[in-house]
């Protein structure tokens, strides 16, 4: 399998572990997704430009999430920061790779299943208890 890395947009900021994690994740799926789903691109190593504006957005999403290294699985998160579209997107992309993953990334899946079982509160209502506890 070609690992070779799609490309990030400009000056992004460095990531933590456990978000890094999250878009190697996200990454791999989407790289599934598009040699099956735009086989044309496959050859060359990349993701086609579709899924490579879809990928830059998965990381501006993960540069502002708000839980850091106490990340949740996007699909359990109480804010659920993606537009509709892209979120549409994700739960199609997660459906068709998420099986897949559990061959090719064996590593990457179980982190991701383990993950599935964090919860987290709203920002929201962390800073109303937060408040209360004053
Ligand atoms: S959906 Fe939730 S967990 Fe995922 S990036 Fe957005 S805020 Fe973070
Ligand atoms: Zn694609």
């Amino acid at each position: 399998m070609n690992q070779q890395s799609v490309s990030l947009p400009h000056e992004t900021p460095v990531l933590n572990a456990r978000l890094r994690r999250e878009f190697r994740t996200m990454e791999a799926m989407v790289r599934i997704w598009c040699r099956t789903k735009h086989p044309g691109w496959a050859s060359s190593g990349a993701v086609c430009p579709e899924c490579q504006v879809f990928l830059d957005y998965a990381r501006k999403r993960l540069e502002k999430c708000p839980y850091g290294e106490d990340k949740p699985t996007c699909a359990k998160c109480p804010v659920h920061c993606y537009k509709r579209a892209q979120r549409e997107h994700a739960r199609e992309v997660m459906r068709f790779a998420g099986p897949r993953m559990v061959w090719r990334h064996p590593w990457l899946s179980l982190m991701h299943l383990l993950d599935k079982r964090h919860r987290v509160e709203h920002p929201m209502e962390q800073r109303r208890r937060h408040f209360r506890s004053r």
